[in-house]
């Protein structure tokens, strides 16, 4: 047998080991663990929930989007544009981005990361079964979005329903 051809079986054995081993390895920091995730009605209209236990510091879910120009970002009526970068914005209205039914809170259970150019929704707590997710959207979409409406996270909810009690 020729010298080159026993190398070349070799090689084919150590690449078969190889993807064996890429196979069975644990999912990367940024792949979505298989969650199961809920979009149902929540107190500030829909909202997505866990449909099973989802420990802390676990990615969730990508918030998936079309990446838009700046023009097209200022004229943009979109209330999912999600700044990347100074350069990069995705618009995340597409229904097809579960992420986007994930309110607001003040007091949120996961938190978004960005990694080379695209965002994922991370667990910061642990998060109960049945439990709405929820994260913080940043100074600017609060005041301008969900202040002049009223914000209707846990904590707000509950600080309004004690005024009702006082008066
Ligand atoms: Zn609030």
């Amino acid at each position: 047998m020729p010298i080159g051809h026993a190398l070349s079986l070799a090689d084919v054995a150590e690449k078969k080991g190889k993807k064996a081993i890429a196979k069975t390895k644990k999912p990367g920091k940024y792949e979505p663990g298989n969650f199961i995730l809920k979009v149902k009605r929540s107190t500030a209209g829909l909202g997505l929930f866990a449909g099973e236990p989802i420990p802390k510091g676990k990615c969730v879910i990508e918030y998936t989007g079309r990446q838009i120009s700046k023009e097209e970002e200022y004229s943009s009526k979109s209330q999912y544009l999600f700044e990347i970068n100074k350069n990069k914005t995705i618009d995340g209205s597409a229904r097809s981005n579960t992420a986007r039914y994930i309110n607001f809170s003040h007091v949120p259970n996961c938190e978004p990361e960005i990694h080379k150019g695209r965002v994922f929704i991370f667990s910061i707590k642990n998060i109960k079964a049945g439990e709405e997710l929820s994260y913080d959207y940043g100074k600017d979409f609060y005041e301008e979005h969900i202040k002049p409406k009223g914000c209707k996270c846990p904590r707000c909810l509950a600080k309004a329903g004690k005024n009702k009690e006082n008066n």
